[in-house]
């Protein structure tokens, strides 16, 4: 019987056998087990880009094993918002539950020339508006498509300092945040907001691709326990009077809609850095302190 039963499974076989002069037979079902664990080889290393979370990992492996099996994959401790290196974690379970595990690197890379297809608006061209040392991005001042810089490491830092202290002070904040986006990203967000609500309407919350301050990876949007878009009052005044002792300006303050181009953002804050705590004492918002233009798209 040996060497039948390379594969598992279940298996009928008749024993043969004899009691006294009768001959006897009977059925038994045998079942063939696979306790072997799966064996992982990893094939290639991996890189992916700053936000690309639904890369496919799987293809990254070579997986040695008998029986039907899935993968899964721990990716708690990558941050995919920035670079970096990071460890994860690959499962391969079989159906008889033999489980493997192996951990392995991903490094996060800034992406530094995305490849843009598929675009539904114009892809901007300009270089970036730069006044006083300050990015501009706004109506009138875009991004060029391929102007993907990922996350600001000091605005991170900063950034996450400044929710430490909110949470110390008994604010009511999340650690989700919305920070940098590419500009295919933001032209995918964008598009989708014109087909719920109108171009007219989305034009006044959502920036086209290349117009967003999110693509200068300084912007960041707070959010409350909730998900929702952080407008709490304790929340927003805390941040309008302490956000540039961090670096940061709130970027669409309410009775600026006119300039900014936007209807008033609580929870949107943009990283100038050392210039921050002026703009705040100015009660300017930033076309206005820098002098340059905003309102509408031209
Ligand atoms: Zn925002």
């Amino acid at each position: 019987m040996e060497g039948k039963f390379a594969k598992p499974g279940n298996y009928l076989v008749e024993v043969k056998y004899q009691i006294l002069f009768f001959n006897q037979s009977k059925t038994i079902q045998i079942k063939v087990e696979d306790r072997t664990k799966p064996v992982i080889k990893q094939k290639n290393e991996i890189k992916v880009d700053v936000n690309d979370k639904d890369h496919d990992f799987s293809s990254y492996f070579e997986i040695e094993e008998l029986s039907d099996y899935d993968i899964s994959f721990d990716l708690e401790k990558v941050d995919f918002s920035s670079s970096g290196i990071y460890e994860a974690t690959i499962i391969v379970e079989d159906i008889y539950h033999n489980v493997s595990s192996s951990s392995f690197e991903i490094e996060v890379e800034e992406t530094t020339n995305n490849l843009v297809s598929n675009i539904q608006s114009s892809s901007t061209t300009a270089e970036p508006c730069i006044v006083n040392g300050i990015l501009v991005v706004n109506k009138k001042h875009s991004l060029p498509s391929n102007y993907a810089p990922g996350e600001n490491i000091e605005a991170k830092s900063q950034f996450l300092k400044l929710i430490a202290d909110m949470k110390a002070d008994g604010l009511q904040v999340s650690d989700s945040y919305s920070g940098f986006r590419s500009y295919e990203y933001q032209n995918s967000l964008y598009w989708n907001y014109v087909n719920s609500y109108g171009q007219q309407q989305a034009d006044t919350f959502s920036a086209r691709a290349g117009y967003s301050e999110h693509q200068t990876g300084l912007a960041f949007d707070l959010m409350q326990p909730n998900g929702a878009l952080l407008q709490s009052y304790n929340e927003s005044v805390w941040l309008a009077n302490n956000a540039h002792r961090y670096g940061f300006i709130v970027r669409y303050p309410y009775g600026k809609e006119a300039i900014t181009g936007y209807v008033a953002e609580p929870w949107h804050i943009r990283y100038v850095g050392d210039q921050a705590t002026a703009i705040y004492q100015s009660g300017l918002c930033l076309e206005e302190y820098l002098g340059i233009q905003g309102g509408d798209y031209n």
